[in-house]
């Protein structure tokens, strides 16, 4: 039986155009900085690459800035505009549901001296605009909202925010790293000053991400080194790899309403599936808008580790939603926000679909899930 691959939150591979695109790069790609033709050639691809990657977002090619994740994209965001902008105040504003990309890039300015306000969510996993606002100082230097969570899928108010920051005066960064590709990446109408993308959650290649730098904004370099990336990002440029996220992200925006349509509907077909094989779990985030392919189910009573080994036995690849919650019995801060009861808490498995997502495979893996569960309940797990 083939494996069912549940897990496209936590990346996807390459498509085949994406891979396409690559190989003769890695073949046979120069120094975009050389001189010479051949470097010349490197920098055609890269500058098409970035305007590629522009155009989905509404920006100027200028405003790109290469990286090597989406992690990294986040760091630059807060890292580098906290250095370039200290002097406005040493505040950092964001929610308590962010990526560990932030919030541990929050917990270094914090170990530098700054202050950090983690602004709590709603039950379902919201923040609220007026909460974040409300947290604001005189001295706030940066806000940092994610455009939507990558645990429960549950989309974050952005635009709301970032008119609010504005009238601050003050710059909002924007993780759109599992957003992109389920939602509109428009600037203009979203209103970020920087925004990360990662391009393997869009079967673009893993280590590659970029960040979105509005005209204006300041930001300091995290890295000492060349001018590479407009004097933001020094280090030579992943030219395969670069080429391979704008092909990734360009094809992932024609295709959008298409997908999104399709993976919502087979998204309902199995939470309909799981909710009559196991009728006392909660889908977590269902009163409000959520990414299409994003189903975080709480489970009560049954260990969320035992589970997820049970369905990979089965075949099934699910995850704890971060990489950080697997092999701790501890929920993730993300479930933790939520304050859920004590029997769902330990019990939140998060299933992703994707671009090649079929209804055959929801609907087996939701047949998988309700013996699991059942025989998960009827097994002493105390240890
Ligand atoms: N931000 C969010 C919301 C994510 O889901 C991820 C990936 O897990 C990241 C940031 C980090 O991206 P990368 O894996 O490219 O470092």
């Amino acid at each position: 039986m083939t494996r069912i691959y549940l897990d496209w939150a936590a990346t996807a591979t390459a498509r085949p155009e994406v891979v396409e695109t690559m190989l003769p790069l890695l073949a046979g790609s120069y120094n975009p900085s050389s001189m010479h033709a051949d470097g010349r050639a490197a920098r055609a691809v890269l500058d098409a690459a970035r305007e590629e990657v522009a155009a989905v977002l509404g920006a100027a090619p200028r405003e790109i800035v290469f990286t090597g994740s989406g992690t990294e994209a986040d760091a630059l965001a807060i890292l580098g505009s906290a250095r370039a902008n200290a002097a406005r105040g040493r505040h950092l504003v964001t929610t308590a549901i962010e990526h560990l990309a932030v919030l541990r890039a929050a917990a270094v300015l914090e170990d530098e001296g700054w202050a950090v306000s983690r602004v709590g969510v709603s039950a379902d996993g919201v923040v609220d605009p007026g909460a974040v606002a409300a947290a604001f100082r005189p001295e706030t230097a940066l806000v940092s909202v994610m455009l939507a969570n990558n645990e429960l899928g549950t989309i974050q108010p952005v635009a709301a925010v970032a008119a609010a920051a504005r009238a601050r005066g003050i710059p909002l960064h924007v993780d759109a790293v599992q957003a992109a590709g389920y939602l509109p990446l428009d600037v203009e109408r979203l209103g970020p000053d920087l925004l990360a993308l990662s391009a393997h959650k869009l079967g673009g290649p893993k280590g590659v991400g970029a960040l979105y730098v509005r005209r204006g904004t300041p930001l300091a370099p995290l890295l000492a080194g060349g001018p590479q990336e407009h004097g933001l990002r020094a280090g030579t440029e992943n030219v395969a790899g670069i080429a391979g996220f704008a092909r990734a992200l360009a094809l992932a925006e024609r295709e959008r309403p298409a997908t999104a349509a399709r993976v919502a509907e087979l998204r309902e077909r199995f939470e309909r599936a799981v909710l009559r094989a196991v009728p006392d779990a909660v889908i977590l985030g269902h009163n409000v808008s959520r990414l299409p392919h994003i189903c975080a189910l709480a489970i009560p009573d049954v260990p969320r580790d035992a589970v997820l080994i049970a369905l990979d036995l089965e075949g099934v690849s699910a995850s704890a939603g971060s990489a950080c919650a697997a092999g701790s019995l501890e929920p993730s801060h993300v479930v933790a926000a939520l304050r859920l009861g004590a029997r769902f808490v330990r019990g939140v498995v998060r299933f992703s679909l994707g671009r090649t997502t079929t209804a055959d495979e929801v609907d087996r893996a939701a047949a998988v899930l309700g013996p699991v569960v059942a025989r998960m309940r009827t097994t002493d797990l105390t240890v």
